[in-house]
C-alpha cells in the first residue's frame, strides 16, 4: 500500500515531503538554514553546475577559486555595498583561541574578495576582458523564515565577475548572461520571468540589476539568478586601473552574475513535480531509466536475465540506468521510484520475455507503452527529447497561467487574492511600490519585464501619474 504524500495543492506540505521521502534533502543537520544535499539531489546539483558552467566556457568565462574569508578592511571598501549586505552576514572574530587583529567576513557574494586580486592582475587593455567565475557556497544571515533550498543560509551558486575597457562591452556582458541562463532554464522547463529590478530595489552597489525569476506553483515568484551593471563602482574603491591604448590610466567597467544552484534545484522540483513526488528532466538526475523486473511468486531467472540484458542495452544508449533487483514488491518499486522522479521506467515481466517486448512507463505523463526489445534504443531516443520538451511547455503554461494584465487598483487588489503574476504600468515611485505591498498583503514590483511582449499605457495602475514603464507585480516567496 503507497504511503502516499501531501498532494500537490498543499504545495509547501507537498514540496517538504517529497524533498525528505525522495531523500533529496534532510533538515536534521542542526543548524538553522543549513541542509544536507543527499545523493538524488547532489545529482541534480552537479547536473545544473555542469550545464552553466560549460556555457558559461563557451563564452569566454574562466573558472577560478577565491577564499571564504573576506577581510573586514576590504569589505568595507564600496559603501552600498557594505550598507546592503552588514546586516546579512556571518562573521569570524576568533581563532585558535584569540581574538583576531582583523574580522573576517564570511562571503555572502565576492565582489570584495576579488576586487583586491584584480587590482594587481590587470595592468594595460590588454588584459581585458577579464571574465572569470566561481562555483561555491555563500553564507547570508536570513532572518525570515528559512525553507530547505528556497530559502537558505547557505546557499550553492556560481557567481560570474567581469572587468571591461568600456561600457558598451560591459552592457553586452549582461545580455548575455541573460541568454546564457534563458538557454538553460529553458532546456530544463523552468518557467521565468526576466525583469530589470526598480532603482530602489539593486543590489548593494550596482547601476543596473537583473534579475531571473521563478514562477512557482503557487503563483509565487523565486529570484533564482541575477546580473548587474556595475559601472565603476567597484573597480573604483579598488582601485582596478589599467593603461589605455593612449597610455592614460583608465577605470574598467565591471559585471557579476550570480546563479542560484539550490534555488534553480528548488524551483526544478516544485515545478515540474506532481502528486506521485519529483519529476526530473532526462539527463539531468542520478539515473535516467530504471528497469523493474516483475515476478509473480519467487525470483523467475528468465525474467531477471532478460531485464539484465536490456539494462546493458539501455547503457549503452548512454543514458543512467538501475535494474531494481530489491526486494520490495514491484508496486513499491514503482512507488519509490517515482518519488524520485526517475523519468523513465522499463517493466519486465513474464509477457515481455515471451514476446520478445518491453513496457515503457513516462514518469511525466503516467502513459505506457509496450515495444519491441530491437526498436527499444530508437524509442528511448525519442522519448528523451519528448519528455524534456513537455516538460518545458508545462513550464511555460505555468507563467501563462498565473500572467494577468491589470489597469486599476481594483483589478490589481482582485488579482492578488487570485495569487496572480500581474503585469501593470508604473510611476516608478517607491511609495507607490509601498502602499501597493501594504495594500495587497505583500505584492511587490518586481521590475520591467523583458522576455515579455506588452503595450505601455499611460497611467500607474495605482496612482494615476504618468507610467514610466510597465511592471511586474508578484508575491516572493
Ligand atoms: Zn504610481
Amino acid at each position: 500500500m503507497k504511503k502516499g504524500i501531501p498532494q500537490k495543492s498543499t504545495f509547501s506540505a507537498w514540496f517538504d515531503a517529497v524533498l525528505k521521502e525522495g531523500e533529496f534533502i534532510d533538515i536534521r543537520y542542526g543548524v538553522k538554514g543549513f541542509i544536507v544535499y543527499r545523493p538524488n539531489s547532489m545529482s541534480i546539483v552537479k547536473g545544473l553546475y555542469h550545464m552553466f558552467e560549460s556555457e558559461l566556457k563557451k563564452n569566454n568565462h574562466a573558472e577560478a577559486l577565491f577564499p571564504l574569508f573576506i577581510p573586514y578592511s576590504s569589505f568595507k571598501k564600496e559603501s552600498e555595498h557594505i550598507k546592503g549586505f552588514e546586516d546579512e552576514t556571518f562573521m569570524v572574530e576568533r581563532a585558535g583561541g584569540e581574538e583576531l587583529d582583523e574580522k573576517l567576513i564570511i562571503r555572502p557574494t565576492s565582489e570584495t574578495a576579488i576586487y583586491p586580486m584584480y587590482s594587481l592582475w590587470v595592468r594595460s587593455y590588454n588584459d581585458l576582458p577579464l571574465k572569470l567565475f566561481q562555483s561555491v557556497a555563500v553564507y547570508r544571515y536570513e532572518t525570515k523564515s528559512t525553507r530547505p533550498l528556497l530559502r537558505g543560509r547557505e546557499f550553492l551558486w556560481i557567481e560570474t565577475h567581469d572587468l571591461f575597457l568600456n561600457e558598451e562591452e560591459a552592457k553586452a556582458q549582461i545580455m548575455e548572461d541573460l541568454r546564457v541562463a534563458s538557454k538553460i532554464y529553458d532546456s530544463i522547463g523552468l518557467s521565468f520571468i526576466i525583469t530589470e529590478r526598480e532603482p530602489f530595489d539593486r543590489f548593494p552597489g550596482a547601476v543596473e540589476s537583473y534579475a531571473y525569476d521563478a514562477v512557482l506553483p503557487t503563483g509565487e515568484v523565486l529570484q533564482i539568478a541575477t546580473t548587474h551593471y556595475l559601472g565603476q563602482n567597484f573597480t573604483r574603491p579598488f582601485d582596478v586601473g589599467v593603461l589605455n591604448k593612449e597610455g592614460k590610466r583608465v577605470l574598467p567597467f565591471s559585471t557579476c552574475c550570480g546563479i542560484g544552484i539550490s534555488r534553480s534545484l528548488g524551483a526544478l522540483i516544485a515545478t515540474h513535480g506532481d502528486d506521485h513526488g519529483a519529476i526530473v528532466p532526462v539527463g539531468l538526475g542520478m539515473l535516467d531509466v530504471i528497469i523493474i523486473p516483475i515476478y509473480h511468486g519467487g525470483i523467475n531467472n528468465d525474467v531477471l536475465n532478460y531485464a539484465t540484458k536490456v539494462r546493458d542495452e539501455v547503457s549503452l544508449s548512454g543514458l543512467n540506468v538501475t535494474l531494481d533487483t530489491s526486494e520490495l514488491t514491484p508496486g513499491e518499486k514503482f512507488y519509490h521510484w517515482e518519488l524520485r522522479g526517475i523519468p523513465i521506467r522499463v517493466e519486465i515481466g513474464e509477457k515481455e520475455v515471451n514476446q520478445n517486448v518491453v513496457t515503457i512507463f513516462r514518469r511525466d505523463n503516467g502513459v505506457r507503452k509496450v515495444v519491441e526489445l530491437t526498436k527499444m534504443g530508437s524509442e528511448l531516443n525519442v522519448l528523451k527529447e519528448e519528455i524534456n520538451r513537455e516538460l518545458s511547455n508545462r513550464g511555460r503554461d505555468v507563467l501563462s497561467k498565473a500572467l494577468q494584465e491589470v489597469r486599476t487598483k481594483e483589478e490589481l487588489l482582485k488579482a492578488s487574492k487570485q495569487k496572480s503574476i500581474m503585469l501593470a504600468d508604473f510611476c516608478g515611485r517607491k511609495e507607490c511600490a509601498d502602499e501597493i505591498r501594504n495594500a495587497s498583503g505583500g505584492f511587490e514590483i518586481r521590475g520591467r519585464p523583458l522576455n515579455l511582449d506588452y503595450k505601455l499605457m499611460d497611467k500607474c495602475v495605482w496612482c494615476g501619474n504618468k507610467s514610466l514603464r510597465k511592471v511586474i507585480i508578484a508575491k516572493a516567496y
